[in-house]
């Protein structure tokens, strides 16, 4: 399964397969030249992006002020 994400509404659609064209489901922009990318990946890549926010690694510089 694949994903793209949409550049105007922001929105994620999806699809079993990369089609020649491929129109946001919402507000029917070409999504053709947006990056695919696979579900399963972007998943990891959301919650690796949740943990690091969550082990306040991001804040680091902050933080060492204390
Ligand atoms: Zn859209």
């Amino acid at each position: 399964m694949l994903r793209k994400n949409c550049r105007v509404c922001g929105k994620a659609s999806y699809s079993a397969s990369e089609h020649r064209s491929w129109l946001c489901p919402y507000c029917n922009t070409d999504l053709a030249k947006e990056k695919t990318m696979d579900v399963n990946s972007i998943e990891l890549a959301q919650a690796d992006e949740q943990s690091l926010a969550k082990l306040g690694l991001k804040n680091k510089s902050t933080r060492g002020k204390t």
